[in-house]
């Protein structure tokens, strides 16, 4: 049986280890965080193309989220600008998670263990963990996301660049919303796009899993555009202690959380202000991408965002490191040795991964289209269409 080590055990690594196991590899997934990652996350949009990912590797699709069957935009006041039908499946990073997580035995998941490089030798390669204990295999690994240590020794120049905007993210419960909310905004895609931010939401699953009326919650999303000094005030803690990347959500200081409600209840409509006033802990990320110039070499790989992260507004992330852990997994079994498999692998998604990486700057940078006569009110963006009609949507 060929032996393959993943590094990284979230989305990416445990879709490349369900793929590589029915071709028949043995996987060891090597995961840094030393608790199961379950119960974490907030929403994830789904394509056809996901779900027939999830099937490919025996794991069902019933249930997966909650369908949503149109696209609408407001306007400040809360009024309907725009509503374009749009059926789409909308979960939540914890059901996808939790799927592949139960799909991959426990004795070959080893929590709490970080890869600090790699080392290619004839015919196979070793992964060094920072515990200094080598693991080696056939095939080695990178799903350990966009600072990947994998990828950061095999490409050393590719560093993730920042956007300029946060992200802020929040979930409420379906139970505390105003009846008005949950009969309108509630049950569609959702979006407010004034110059400089833009707004987008859907339900989803509750806790657990839960899809049942009335206990489901509502996924806020909100770019907004932020000064360099500003965002590292805002990754910076109550003891001065500087977060480059990002800062985890309770060390947020409570005067930039108050700013950032002052600003909602200046840009929000009634109806997303009270989904951000009724949520539980909002808390915000620094937008980064990056996309490699080269996903494998010799017994090496790389999947997910190691690899290439597009933007959030194209919703590929999930749907990207499904894709790249299948085309792994074919390429493998197409070719008789696998630097070869990698080197067609490659090939084959770092072409892809462009595309979803260039589209999602071309989105993001509709943020920042500022209209003459102004866009405050959400009525006036030229791309209005655009971001209604392709967010979210799969990039071939
Ligand atoms: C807890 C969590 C929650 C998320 N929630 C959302 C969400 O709500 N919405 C959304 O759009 N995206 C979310 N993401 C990101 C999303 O999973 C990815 O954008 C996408 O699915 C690609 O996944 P990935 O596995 O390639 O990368 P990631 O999901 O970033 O996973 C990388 C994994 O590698 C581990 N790791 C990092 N360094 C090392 C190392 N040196 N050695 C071993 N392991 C390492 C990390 O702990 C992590 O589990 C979340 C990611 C995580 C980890």
């Amino acid at each position: 049986m060929r032996k393959a080590i993943i590094c990284g055990g979230s989305i990416g690594g445990l879709f490349a280890a369900a793929a590589l196991r029915k071709s028949g590899w043995q996987v060891d997934v090597f995961e840094r965080t030393e608790i199961e990652l379950s119960g974490r996350g907030a929403g994830i949009v789904t394509h056809d193309v996901l779900i027939d990912a999830l099937e490919s590797i025996d794991i069902t699709t019933d249930d997966l989220g909650v369908f949503v069957k149109d696209r609408t935009a407001y306007d400040k006041s809360g009024n309907e600008l725009m509503r374009l039908p749009f059926p789409q499946i909308v979960t939540s990073w914890d059901r996808i998670h939790s799927l592949l997580r139960a799909s991959h035995p426990n004795e070959n998941h080893h929590l709490g263990r970080s890869a600090i490089g790699f080392r290619q030798e004839q015919n196979k390669a070793v992964a060094i963990l920072n515990d200094k204990t080598e693991v080696e295999a056939e095939l080695v690994i990178g799903a350990d996301g966009f600072s990947s240590n994998i990828r950061a020794q095999m490409l050393p120049d590719i560093k993730p660049l920042s956007s300029g905007y946060v992200v802020w993210r929040a979930l409420a419960n379906e139970s505390d919303l105003s009846e008005e909310v949950r009969s309108d905004v509630f049950k569609t895609f959702g979006f407010f796009v004034p110059s400089g931010s833009q707004i987008i939401g859907y339900p989803i699953a509750g806790f657990d899993n839960d899809l049942r009326e009335g206990h489901r919650r509502y996924n806020f999303v909100w770019y907004i555009g932020v000064e360099q000094e500003e965002l590292k005030d805002m990754l910076t803690d109550d003891n001065g202690k500087y977060y480059p990347v990002s800062i985890p959500p309770p060390l947020v200081r409570e005067d930039v959380m108050k700013r950032f409600t002052e600003t909602a209840h200046q840009i929000l409509p009634a109806n997303f202000a009270e989904i951000l006033e009724r949520s539980e802990m909002p808390f915000f990320t620094p937008i980064y991408d990056h996309h490699s110039p080269l996903m494998g070499k010799g017994n090496v790989g790389l999947v997910g965002d190691a690899a290439c992260v597009a933007r959030p507004h194209v919703g590929m992330g999930v749907t990207k490191a499904a894709c790249d852990a299948l085309c792994l997994a074919r390429s493998l079994d197409s070719y008789s040795n696998i630097p070869d498999a990698l080197e067609a692998y490659s090939e084959e998604r770092v072409a892809a991964s462009a595309r979803a990486h260039y589209r999602a700057r071309d989105l993001g940078a509709t943020i920042f289209v500022d209209p003459e006569g102004g866009n405050e009110d959400g009525r006036n963006n030229p791309n209005l269409h655009e971001i209604v009609s392709t967010t979210a949507t799969i990039v071939i």
